[in-house]
C-alpha cells in the first residue's frame, strides 16, 4: 500500500462543524443588515482575467504586483485568482450594462466568499480567505460615502462588537492626486539612496504606495512627508468636509490618518478604515475592515465614468474578535429531542417519530449503532439535548410516551400522535 499523507496547502483553512455555525450566523446577520441598507447579493466568479486586477494602468499595489495567484490556463489565457472583490464587481457591472436607465442608482451590492494572496501565513493571515464586501457603485455622492460606511458599523454593531475605531483620509481626485505626487516626489528624492528597493522603484511610478511601505525605514521617512489634504483641490476639499460634517450628524466619531493610502492604486476620495485594539489581536490596533471611494476605477474597466464606494471585511479577523469579544452569539446546536431506545421496537418507532418531527422543523437525534439503552442516554446528555425520551415496546402499544427536560426533573406524558402532528406545543 501506498502511503499518503496530504495536507491542505500552506495558508488554507478547513472550516469544521463546530465552527461553522459561527460562519453560518455572520452570513445571516450580513445578508439582513445589508438588505435592510438596499444592497444586493452579486456572486462573480473566483478567477478573472489578470487585466481586471492589474488593468492596462498598470496597478503598483503589493496586492496585484507580488500577491496574486496568476497562472496560465490550457488555453494561453493569464488568469488570476481574485485578491479582492471590487474589481469583479465592476467588471460584472460593466459587462452586464447594470450603469443602464432601468437599473437603480445607486447600484448597490454585496459579496461574501474566497479570495486569495500569496503573503506568508499567520494569525489572521491566510492565502485564502474570506471577505464579506458592499459595492455602492453609480453613487457619487458624501452621504453615500458615509451611508457605506453607517453600515458597517452597524454589522459590527449587531455582531456585538462596538468597541472600534474608524480612520478616514481623502485622496481626493486626480487633479488633487498630480499636485500632491509632484510634492511627495520633490519630498522623497532627498532620501532617493535610502529607500527600500521597492520604494525606490514605485517612487516616479506611484509615490503615494511608498505611503503604504511596510519597510522600516521607509514609514521612517515618510513619517514627516506632506499631508494629501494640503492638496485637495475646491471640490476634492468640499467633498472630504460634507464626508465629515456628514459623520457628526450620524455621531459616527472618526479619526484623520492624513497618511493612510490604503493596499490598492484605484482609491479616490473617501478611504476609510475600521480597527479593533481588542486583546483578540494582542492589544495592538488591527484592521477588520477597509473601504473606499474609486472613481476612476469603472472607467478604466471599459464603462462610463462613475464612481464607486464599497468596502471589504475580513472575515477570519472578524471572527478571532467574536470570539473573544461576544463568544455568546455562537449558535446553540444541541437537538430539541433525542430518542433513547430500549428494544427493537423502540428504535423502529424513534425511527418514524424522527421523520415526522423533522419535517415539522424540530431537530431530532437518536442513536443508529444498537447501543444499550445507558449508554443512548448518555450520548442524549453529551449532545445536550434539550429533551429525551425513553421508548420501547411499551410506548408502541400504549401509543404513548414520556419526555424529559435536560437538567429539571419535569416530565411529561404525550400521545405519540399528538406529539407527530405538533412537535413545537411539548419541546419549549
Ligand atoms: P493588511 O494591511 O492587514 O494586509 P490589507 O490592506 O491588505 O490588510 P484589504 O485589502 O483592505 O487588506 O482587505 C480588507 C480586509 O481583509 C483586511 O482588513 C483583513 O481583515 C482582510 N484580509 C486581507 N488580507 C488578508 C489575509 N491574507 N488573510 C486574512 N484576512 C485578510
Ligand atoms: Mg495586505
Amino acid at each position: 500500500m501506498v502511503e499518503l499523507n496530504y495536507q491542505k496547502p500552506k495558508g488554507t483553512a478547513d472550516i469544521l462543524p463546530g465552527e461553522s455555525q459561527l460562519w453560518e450566523k455572520v452570513e445571516n446577520i450580513a445578508e439582513k443588515t445589508f438588505r435592510e441598507y438596499g444592497y444586493r447579493g452579486i456572486r462573480t466568479p473566483i478567477f478573472e482575467d489578470y487585466n481586471v486586477f492589474a488593468r492596462n494602468v498598470g496597478d503598483t499595489s503589493d496586492i496585484v504586483e507580488k500577491q496574486m495567484y496568476d497562472f496560465m490556463d490550457k488555453g494561453g489565457r493569464r488568469l488570476a485568482l481574485r485578491p479582492e472583490g471590487t474589481a469583479g464587481v465592476v467588471r460584472s457591472y460593466v459587462e452586464n450594462k447594470l450603469f443602464g436607465p432601468e437599473y437603480p442608482k445607486p447600484y448597490k451590492v454585496y459579496y461574501m466568499g474566497p479570495m486569495f494572496r500569496y503573503e506568508r501565513p499567520q494569525s489572521g493571515r491566510q492565502r485564502q480567505f474570506t471577505q464579506i464586501g458592499c459595492e455602492a457603485l453609480n453613487s457619487e455622492s458624501p452621504q453615500i460615502d458615509v451611508e457605506v460606511i453607517s453600515e458597517a458599523i452597524e454589522f459590527f454593531h449587531r455582531l456585538g462588537i462596538d468597541n472600534l475605531k474608524l480612520a478616514i483620509n481623502s485622496l481626493g481626485d486626480n487633479e488633487t492626486r498630480e499636485n500632491y505626487r509632484k510634492s511627495l516626489i520633490e519630498y522623497l528624492e532627498p532620501f532617493y539612496d535610502e529607500l527600500s528597493e521597492d520604494s525606490k522603484s514605485r517612487l516616479y511610478k506611484n509615490p503615494l504606495r511608498v505611503l503604504d511601505s511596510k519597510d522600516k525605514n521607509d514609514k521612517k521617512i515618510v513619517e514627516n512627508a506632506p499631508s494629501i489634504l494640503d492638496s485637495l483641490n475646491d471640490y476634492s476639499l468640499k467633498y472630504f468636509n460634507e464626508v465629515k460634517s456628514l459623520l457628526d450628524e450620524l455621531n459616527i466619531s472618526y479619526e484623520i490618518d492624513s497618511n493612510m493610502v490604503r493596499g490598492l492604486d484605484y482609491y479616490t476620495h473617501t478611504i476609510f478604515e475600521i480597527m479593533s485594539d481588542s486583546d483578540a489581536f494582542g492589544g495592538d490596533y488591527v484592521t477588520v475592515c477597509g473601504g473606499g471611494r474609486y472613481n476612476g476605477l469603472i472607467s478604466q474597466l471599459g464603462g462610463p465614468d462613475e464612481g464607486g464606494i464599497g468596502y471589504g471585511i475580513g472575515v477570519e479577523r472578524l471572527l478571532i474578535l467574536i470570539q473573544k469579544e461576544n463568544p455568546d452569539i455562537i449558535p446553540n446546536d444541541s437537538p430539541d429531542i433525542f430518542f433513547a431506545a430500549a428494544d427493537k421496537e423502540g428504535d423502529n418507532l424513534a425511527f418514524t417519530i424522527l421523520d415526522s418531527i423533522r419535517k415539522k422543523g424540530i431537530f431530532g437525534e437518536k442513536n443508529y449503532q444498537d447501543r444499550k439503552l445507558k449508554s443512548q442516554i448518555k450520548e442524549a446528555f453529551r449532545v445536550k439535548a434539550k429533551y429525551y425520551a425513553v421508548i420501547g415496546k411499551k410506548e408502541v402499544e400504549s401509543g404513548e410516551f414520556q419526555i424529559s427536560k435536560e437538567g429539571s426533573s419535569e416530565t411529561k406524558i404525550i400521545k405519540i400522535n399528538d406529539f407527530k402532528d405538533n412537535p413545537q406545543k411539548f419541546l419549549n
